[in-house]
């Protein structure tokens, strides 16, 4: 693959400090990269990236790990998408959103290269990783000129390719907070070709804590049907502290599609989106409250 860059520098730096120092030193001449599959193909289709003088490659800065702190689980932002799906640690109930995001991501050759962070913080409204993330209230550590500080996922994207992230700043980490068993997740990914390098037409992750039938807190994410992916709040409020059925489903699913602002693009129209992110939506709830009974 020819690069297309008119890079003056490609770095590797061995510390935090020097990545974040080189940030701040080039501006916007300088991006950083990860696994490289978002940004090398923009940049190959002519994306915005003329400017783009200095690449800042994190792979040496230690962010590749899964591990277990303080009852949290922590994942290294450049993490590769492949790890997850091999990660014991997210094999239970609560986690299986995770997992299934992660096997839809592209193919194995890609899954390899591509990271965790990369998709985050490429803040694509149809990231596969970023939605059983948001169902499962992750939040991101991030480095920055004044240290390092934290910000919780549904504040982190701002629009198409747009984040929270200041000048300097990287991410660090993704940190999940403990979830009881009893939570059933899933996730569901409708694709034009169905084939395994398309991109979601509408994507959902659904997350639902119940006690027998009563549902303590119900958590709904849905992709490529907005700016942003996000957390549709109102159709998962609906569910909150009542007794779960079909009917209360199809509403909440309803709800969630009018939250959502989806645009006609060379995938899909808006109007195919907004049905079917209500059927992705019934679907993944259902599955959800299942797995929950198991
Ligand atoms: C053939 C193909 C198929 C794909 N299929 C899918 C798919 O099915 N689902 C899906 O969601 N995506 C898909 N993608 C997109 C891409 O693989 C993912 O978004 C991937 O996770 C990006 O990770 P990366 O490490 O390669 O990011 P990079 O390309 O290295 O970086 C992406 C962006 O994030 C920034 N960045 C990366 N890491 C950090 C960090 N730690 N801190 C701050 N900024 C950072 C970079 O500056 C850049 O702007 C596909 C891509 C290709 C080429």
């Amino acid at each position: 693959m020819s690069l297309q860059y008119n890079l003056e520098n490609y770095y590797k730096p061995e510390t935090m400090k020097q990545a974040v120092d080189l940030l701040l030193k080039f501006g916007k001449t300088a991006k950083v990269i990860a696994g490289g599959t978002d940004i090398l193909p923009k940049r190959q289709c002519g994306a915005q990236f003329d400017t783009i003088t200095h690449l800042i490659d994190i792979s040496n800065l230690g962010l590749n790990y899964i591990k277990e702190s303080k009852g949290n689980l922590c994942i290294g932002a450049s993490t590769n998408i492949n790890s997850l799906v091999t990660a014991s640690a997210f094999h239970s109930n609560p986690y299986i959103g995770l997992i299934e995001a992660a096997e839809a991501h592209s193919t194995n050759t890609i899954r390899n290269q591509a990271t965790v962070g990369g998709n985050l913080c490429n803040a694509s409204p149809c990231a596969d990783l970023a939605l059983p993330l948001l169902a499962l209230s992750a939040c991101v550590v991030v480095a920055g000129p004044k240290g390092n500080h934290t910000i919780q996922l549904d504040t982190f994207f701002k629009g198409p390719n747009c984040t929270a992230l200041l000048p300097g700043e990287i991410l660090l980490e993704i940190i999940i907070p403990n979830h009881q068993e009893t939570t059933g997740a899933s996730f569901i990914k409708l694709r034009h070709h169905q084939t395994e390098v398309d991109m979601a037409v509408v994507n959902v992750a659904t997350q639902l804590l119940l006690d027998g039938n009563n549902c303590l807190r119900a958590m709904i994410a849905l992709g490529s049907v907005g700016p942003t992916s996000f957390l549709a709040k109102k159709a998962a409020g609906i569910l909150s502290r009542q007794t779960l059925n079909k009917k209360l489903i199809e509403q909440a699913a309803m709800l969630a599609a009018d939250e959502s602002a989806p645009i006609d693009d060379n995938r899909a129209t808006a109007g195919y989106r907004k049905e079917m992110a209500a059927v992705l939506v019934k679907n993944s709830l259902e599955k959800s409250w299942e797995r929950s009974r198991k």
